[in-house]
């Protein structure tokens, strides 16, 4: 599937602008992975994170 056709479906919102992926509240990967934080017992948003985040600081220098 084109990566625009892509683009145009995403449905996932996001508010971490510190990440690469992150345009305007939305999420450009092609795919995230969400887990736990290590909790046993998940029960609150608060205890899951995305694994695909990316600091947008840390690209490779030229
Ligand atoms: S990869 Fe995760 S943290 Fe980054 S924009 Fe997508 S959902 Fe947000």
């Amino acid at each position: 599937m084109p990566r625009e056709v892509i683009l145009m479906t995403q449905k996932i919102k996001c508010t971490v602008d510190q990440c690469v992926y992150n345009a305007m509240d939305r999420c450009e990967a092609s795919s995230i992975e969400v887990c736990s934080c290590g909790c046993q017992d998940v029960k609150r948003s608060a205890e899951t994170e995305c694994k695909t985040f990316r600091d947008r600081n840390d690209q490779p220098s030229i």
